[in-house]
């Protein structure tokens, strides 16, 4: 459903992405893991637009979305991101920020977004902070709403990275929690975390992302209990 074939991603003159291929089916939950700078992040910006990749392709539903040409807008209404430091927009209520996307590109009148909006935040249990500003929020509330503002848009794959990062450690559960239901649900989801228990128990695939490659991959099984490749076990042995 998703598919990343041969990609290659420079910042400058530094080669970050180099040649990583990766399908994602439709609900699978992919997670990715690797030392710091390994271009987790930089995998998932290149799949949302956010950075234009130096060549191989990406396609969504069939659909080629990277290079020249494609329309943005669109793209991140099918692919939802959500990122380590929530960027919420601070100026708005919780309510403002979840319908801004859906009615301002999604074409989605403002009563029927704000319905919606109230229906998700019911589920992840924040309707009564729906007038609130994110200022006034905890770190895991504000990213519960960024999950909610993601999801408002309908998206037919979620991206998340580390989006437990920034939180107290208190406070990771329930946003862990939310994750979890929506894989229950069968979002198809591709996340970078460090959570190693979560990606073991969530993912279908795991894949170690090693300096801009993908090193291993297989099920959460396999790379967490039988590592083939010495830098796995070496990172595995470091953060497990
Ligand atoms: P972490 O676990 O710390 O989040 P990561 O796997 O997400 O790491 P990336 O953020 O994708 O790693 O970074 C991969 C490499 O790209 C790093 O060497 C980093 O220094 C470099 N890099 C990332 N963003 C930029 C940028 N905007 N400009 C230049 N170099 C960048
Ligand atoms: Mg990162």
């Amino acid at each position: 459903f998703l598919q990343i074939r041969e990609v290659h991603q420079s910042y400058g003159q530094t080669e970050v992405l180099k040649g990583v291929s990766l399908d994602v089916a439709r609900h699978e939950v992919v997670c990715l893991i690797g030392a710091s700078g390994s271009g987790k992040s930089t995998l998932l910006r290149c799949i949302n637009g956010l950075e234009t990749i130096d060549s191989g392709e990406i396609l969504v539903d069939g659909d080629v979305v990277s290079g020249a040409g494609v329309d943005v807008n669109r793209l991140r209404r099918n692919v939802g991101m959500v990122f380590q430091s929530y960027n919420l927009f601070p100026h708005m209520t919780v309510l403002a920020n979840i319908v801004l996307a859906p009615t301002r590109v999604g074409g989605v009148a403002k009563a029927q977004a704000e319905e919606q909006a109230l229906a998700l935040l019911e589920r992840v249990g924040m309707r009564d902070k729906a007038g609130a500003y994110p200022d006034s929020l905890s770190g895991g509330q504000q990213q519960r709403v960024a999950i909610v503002r993601a999801l408002a848009c309908h998206p037919q794959v979620l991206l998340l990275d580390e989006i437990t990062a920034a939180l107290d450690p208190e406070l990771v559960g329930d946003v862990l929690a939310i994750v979890r239901e929506l894989a229950a649900d069968g979002l198809t989801m591709l996340l970078a975390t460090h959570e190693m228990g979560f990606a073991r128990e969530v993912a279908s695939q795991v894949c170690f992302l090693h300096q801009g490659r993908i090193l291993e991959r297989g099920s959460a099984e396999q790379v967490f209990g039988d590592p083939q490749e010495e830098r796995t076990q070496q990172f595995l042995s470091r953060v497990l």
